[in-house]
């Protein structure tokens, strides 16, 4: 007799078989990770890559229906990108139905045996690859879907899945929201209300702020494939307890950005006011109207300042930025104060960022959560919160290190401290020491209360305490 648990997974995840992906990854540095962090299962990554794949054949042993390294059980994943241009997640039940995708998939990429073929290309539409994948009964959906690059929904592509999937859109397995988004942005499109959600980390390193940056509660039976597709199509009680993952607003792409500065937009919409003292203000901006008649309050080095009228101005604002017709003024200017420019340089353009997409692509203005949705629990790596209440830049320093350690040490691992943590005794036991203060910020992630500047054109979001 076997019994439903709760299992913490993390199910995207590359190999040092990957491009920009950190050379220390092995089941060693994995399983050490997933130990600390509290994580049962683990994707893989990369696994049609041959190198990648022949170590996993060799080092995973199969026990009770699940890949198991130590006490880590592993899924065996990868991701594959298809002739849109968008990333696909897969997840596969065994080695054999692994080395069935190769071959179907081998017609149609470049050098699938190559040194850097973890995330390989295959020359086929999306709904073609559903077809493949689920040929060798594997598991495949949109990985993360909102990044503005190499993702189904960023700018210019598609607006719903079935553009993209044709009638293949009843065999996806699930959405991966990825770092921008959440369930709480996600959940305005009337389209995927039936969609099981993830929350992966996408991982490129080992590290303990990259593997299980975010994860996924699973209640299943066992920590196997099957029980995991169970889970997905929401089968036998089967189902995603919780979704765990940054706050969009720290995720790198949230914000409006400049394609080539990467300096992100703030907008805030002027209240309408005829005092003297409001005319004079927007004299003193009005140097700064864009080529359409935007007021620019400002720049600095990292942002571009808006500042709109009324609430229309802003969506006629937004309608230009999507069509590409807005351009950067800050780049203008660099470009212009360039003696060696010539009279028709190209100016750099505005690009949506994930708020502003799911905007335009949203049904409804607020999330309408379905029934089956799980919660959404908006959280950083312990690691972090520890760097920034010991203000430590670096995440490998030993001190900082030292005081993760001993959390772990008295409580186990992290997602139970992040997550079930009675947070009332651990501050009492604590009081007065710098871990109090830990504890404070676990308790206002928990409650939604953490003030944060939005990322936006590849810097993360920062959270001030
Ligand atoms: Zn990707
Ligand atoms: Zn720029």
């Amino acid at each position: 007799m076997t019994f439903m648990a709760l299992y913490d997974a993390d199910l995207h995840l590359h190999s040092p078989y990957s491009i920009a992906v950190s050379k220390n990854i092995s089941l060693e540095t994995l399983n050490k990770t997933a130990e600390i962090k509290g994580i049962d299962i683990l994707g893989t990554g990369d696994i049609t890559q041959p190198n990648w794949r022949n170590y996993m054949r060799e080092n995973l042993k199969k026990s009770d229906g699940s890949w198991k390294f130590k006490k880590t059980s592993f899924i065996l994943q990868t991701e594959l990108e298809d002739n849109e241009s968008i990333h696909q997640l897969i997840l596969l039940p065994d080695f054999s139905s692994v080395d069935a995708l190769v071959e179907k998939i081998r017609p149609y990429v470049k050098n699938i045996d190559g040194r850097w073929s973890g995330r390989p290309h295959v020359h086929r539409t999306p709904e073609e690859l559903v077809e493949i994948v689920s040929d060798v009964n594997g598991l495949i959906g949109p990985a993360h879907a909102f990044t503005p690059f190499k993702s189904i929904f960023r700018q210019g592509k598609f607006n719903l899945l079935r553009e993209a999937y044709g009638t293949a859109v009843k065999k996806l397995a699930f959405l991966e929201l990825g770092l921008s988004a959440d369930s709480y942005l996600a959940d305005r499109m009337e389209e995927l209300q039936n969609i099981t959600f993830l929350s992966n980390s996408d991982a490129h390193s080992e590290g303990l702020d990259a593997v299980g940056r975010e994860f996924n509660r699973f209640f299943i039976e066992e920590p196997t494939f099957n029980e995991i597709e169970k889970a997905l199509f929401r089968k036998g009680n089967r189902k995603v307890n919780l979704n765990l993952g940054l706050d969009p607003r720290l995720g790198k792409y949230y914000q409006m950005f400049c394609s080539k500065c990467r300096r992100r937009v703030l907008r805030s919409i002027q209240i309408k006011n005829q005092n003297k003292e409001m005319s004079e203000k927007k004299k003193a901006v009005s140097n700064y109207l864009n080529i359409f008649g935007f007021p620019l309050k400002s720049w600095d080095d990292t942002f571009l300042y808006y500042e709109f009228p009324t609430k229309q101005r802003e969506q006629q604002f937004l309608k230009l930025v999507a069509k590409k017709k807005i351009e950067c003024e800050a780049c203008r200017k660099t470009i212009c104060n360039d003696p060696k420019h010539k009279k028709n340089s190209k100016i750099p353009h505005l690009q949506l960022g994930v708020s502003e997409r799911i905007n335009d692509l949203a049904t409804w203005d607020k999330p309408h959560h379905p029934k089956h949705r799980p919660p959404y629990l908006r959280m950083i790596p312990l690691i972090e919160i520890l760097a920034k209440i010991f203000k430590i830049k670096t995440l490998k320093s030993k001190t900082l290190l030292q005081h993760y350690q001993n959390l772990i040490s008295e409580y186990g691992n992290e997602f139970y401290i992040i997550i079930d943590l009675d947070l009332e005794s651990a501050k009492k036991k604590f009081k007065a020491s710098p871990y109090e203060k830990v504890f404070r910020t676990i308790q206002a992630f928990r409650n939604d209360e953490i003030t944060i500047t939005p990322g936006g054109g590849g810097k993360f979001g920062e959270i001030s305490l």
